[in-house]
């Protein structure tokens, strides 16, 4: 099925024709999902021209076969192009309150990732997806605060080192934008295929992957310098050091089990719908870590 990247809609398979239609008619509505997107993503300044259907067409083509490189390119333009998002921008030269506003909103998002992840778990039967996902999730749900080899332990020291509790993040609600994208990821993870889970969920680990820069990615996710920077504290750096570790990042092996699958079950186009919304979903909670940042600052 084709499906529309921003509701979700569906259409025959490769009926761009109908997609475009849709889209073209919820833009002249002026509904502000629809119009966002396609300014983002397809700008034009008429969408009843003949040409949508084409640049739309184009924007979905997967060159050379690879579906990998497709959702590695679009993630890098969103992320990490020569105009990144304003959270990586952030995060080249950080403050104190940065450090405090993504951990704490990020800790709703890693628990939105395990409990998705697990419902990949569930609704598979392929070992290989299983194992993965498996390797992602355990360290996070079976952990001893002493060890320092998964990510949430090393999340709530980074909370000690920054002066937050652990108990007031998580007695805490995120804020409204993640409350917004945690319903989307759980509704992906509950409603659609899991492939389209992994297509949303694991991708999301391509922040901290070194290689993106093979696909053009202008910066790091943060400035090397802050693990140098003195003021800030080791327990952010150690956190820093371990997501952004080879042997702790998974990314590029979900997406080869994404694109092996998505040939296999013909689940491309599906695929590609769904890394679209999560997309979104992403923009929207690093704005909440920008704006939890600054209610941090003015305290
Ligand atoms: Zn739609």
């Amino acid at each position: 099925m084709t499906k529309c990247p921003v509701c979700s809609q569906t259409f025959q398979k490769g009926d761009y024709q109908a997609l475009a239609k849709h889209l073209a008619q919820a833009s002249e509505k002026n509904d502000p999902f629809h119009v966002a997107w396609l300014q983002d993503y397809v700008p034009m300044p008429n969408y009843a021209s003949p040409d949508f259907l084409n640049h739309l067409r184009d924007f979905f083509k997967i060159s050379d076969g690879s579906l990998k490189s497709w959702i590695a390119t679009k993630f890098t333009r969103k992320f990490y192009s020569e105009k990144p998002h304003p959270f990586i921008e952030a995060m080249q030269k950080p403050k104190k309150s940065i450090f405090m506003g993504y951990g704490v909103e990020y800790y709703f998002f890693l628990r939105q990732k395990i409990k998705a992840l697990a419902y990949v778990i569930a609704k598979t039967d392929k070992d290989d997806v299983q194992k993965l996902e498996a390797k992602i999730i355990t360290p996070n749900i079976v952990y001893d605060m002493k060890d320092g080899n998964s990510e949430i332990v090393l999340l709530f020291k980074m909370y000690e080192g920054l002066g937050i509790t652990r108990d007031s993040v998580l007695a805490s609600m995120p804020l409204p934008p993640t409350i917004y994208s945690l319903k989307v990821w759980n509704s992906i993870a509950e409603s659609d295929h899991w492939l389209e889970t992994m297509a949303a969920l694991n991708t999301m680990d391509l922040f901290y992957c070194s290689q993106l820069k093979d696909f053009g990615a202008k910066l790091p996710y943060f400035s090397p310098t802050v693990l140098d920077n003195e003021w800030i504290p080791d327990s952010v750096k150690h956190y820093l050091k371990f997501i952004t570790d080879s042997p702790n990042e998974f990314s590029m092996e979900s997406l080869d089990l994404i694109e092996k699958y998505a040939k296999e079950l013909n689940l491309i186009e599906e695929v590609q719908s769904s890394f679209m919304r999560s997309l979104d979903a992403m923009d929207r909670h690093l704005q909440a870590r920008l704006t939890r940042s600054k209610q941090y600052e003015s305290k």
